[in-house]
């Protein structure tokens, strides 16, 4: 059957890296016999120069009917560009997070591999990088202390400011059942972060997880604490597969992830709702810096449609064989400039896509 795909390349390094991922996907439609349908839309600054907001009600529609969007990134330098003069609803990240609430997506999930050949980038120990890493962080997106009522007040003469983080049984109990279908397709190990030594919500958290749990007996469940979780992310990162945690604890935790990896252009990251829908995108942003050079890393890019075939579609060969064709094409030595190390071969970012997807 056929998959409608929107994609959203952005602003940007976006269109460069979105086209190496579409390029992959033709080869996996290709071999496989697949066909996907891509609608191409605008998003962020792009759609501001074209239709002076950042997210168009067409443009929400379209993905509302599509089976997943791919997405690059949306954004231009903060401090030049004439999209941040903007008032803040109008900017791009406006739009992005516009979009996510229209789609009802509450699970973010980002994968931190430390891929062998990259070590040298990792700024753990090394005996740490040498166990080497695979963890996917999932965090709560839409509930919490982002989401709940705050205000600053004066109190008896003070300024007060007030945040409040609240959770319901039915926004854990529906992140917690995503976290352990995702480790069913992963290494079955989910531990679940919170703060349940202090917090009242954490402790609602920890139980409504350990009834999830029961229904998945082939996954083995261990709570943490974010503290101790923090300390054992650079300490022996090895232990974990899925983490799943509330809102902030998981924005945090998830940055450190990404650190250790020390390869920002590599990670990719889905956002899911209730349904098989997702939103792909890479972890990094629009890196003006390097826009339009065909210098930038596809491989974030190219892993978030790897993760679209897997959660979205359920093509688990074909999103293994996307993610394999990555290893070879690192394995044997080619590298973009930001991964760049001694001895290896520098490609740019079309060569990157070719190769990989000259390897499915
Ligand atoms: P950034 O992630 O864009 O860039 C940080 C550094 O990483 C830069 O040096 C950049 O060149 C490098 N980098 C990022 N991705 C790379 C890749 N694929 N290949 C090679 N190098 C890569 O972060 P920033 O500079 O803080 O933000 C730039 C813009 O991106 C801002 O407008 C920001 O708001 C936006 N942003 C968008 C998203 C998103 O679309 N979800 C996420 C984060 C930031």
């Amino acid at each position: 059957m056929a998959k409608k795909i929107a994609v959203i390349k952005g602003d940007g390094i976006g269109p460069e890296i979105v086209t190496e991922a579409v390029k992959v996907l033709d080869k996996v439609a290709e071999k496989y016999g697949h066909d996907f349908r891509y609608t191409e839309l605008l998003m962020g600054g792009c759609s501001i120069d074209a239709y002076k907001e950042p997210l168009t009600d067409e443009t929400i529609a379209v993905c509302q009917d599509s089976d997943a969007v791919l997405m690059g990134s949306i954004g231009g330098n903060t401090t030049t560009s004439p999209w941040y003069k903007l008032p803040a609803h109008l900017r791009p990240e406006a739009g992005l997070l516009k979009l996510r609430k229209s789609l009802g997506l509450f699970a973010n999930l980002r994968p931190s591999v430390l891929y062998p050949e990259l070590r040298d980038a990792c700024p753990l120990r090394e005996d740490i990088s040498a166990k080497g890493f695979d963890m996917l962080i999932m965090r709560e997106l839409t509930g919490g202390l982002y989401f709940g009522e705050r205000k600053t007040e004066e109190v008896n003469g003070v300024m007060t400011a007030v945040d409040t983080l609240k959770y319901d049984e039915n926004e854990i109990r529906r992140i917690a059942v995503k976290a352990f279908e995702v480790a069913m397709k992963r290494n079955k190990k989910v531990t679940s972060v919170d703060k349940a030594n202090v917090l009242d919500s954490s402790r609602l958290w920890r139980k409504i997880v350990t009834e999830v749990a029961k229904d998945y007996p082939e996954v083995t469940l261990e709570h943490a604490l974010v503290d101790s979780t923090a300390m054992q992310l650079v300490r022996n990162p090895s232990q974990f597969d899925v983490m799943v945690t509330e809102n902030m604890f998981g924005d945090i935790l998830s940055d450190e992830a990404a650190m250790v990896t020390g390869s920002l252009g590599m990670l990719p990251s889905a956002s899911l709702n209730e349904t098989k829908f997702g939103l792909y995108e890479p972890s990094g942003g629009s890196a003006p810096d390097i826009a339009g050079k065909n210098v930038a890393n596809p491989i974030a890019a190219i892993l978030s449609a790897s993760m679209m075939l897997r959660y979205s579609f359920d093509y688990n060969e074909e999103a293994d064989a996307v993610e394999n064709a990555v290893k070879k094409v690192l394995a044997e030595g080619y590298r973009t400039a930001d991964i760049m190390s001694e001895g290896c071969k520098q490609v740019m970012c079309d060569e990157m896509g070719s190769l990989i997807a000259e390897r499915i």
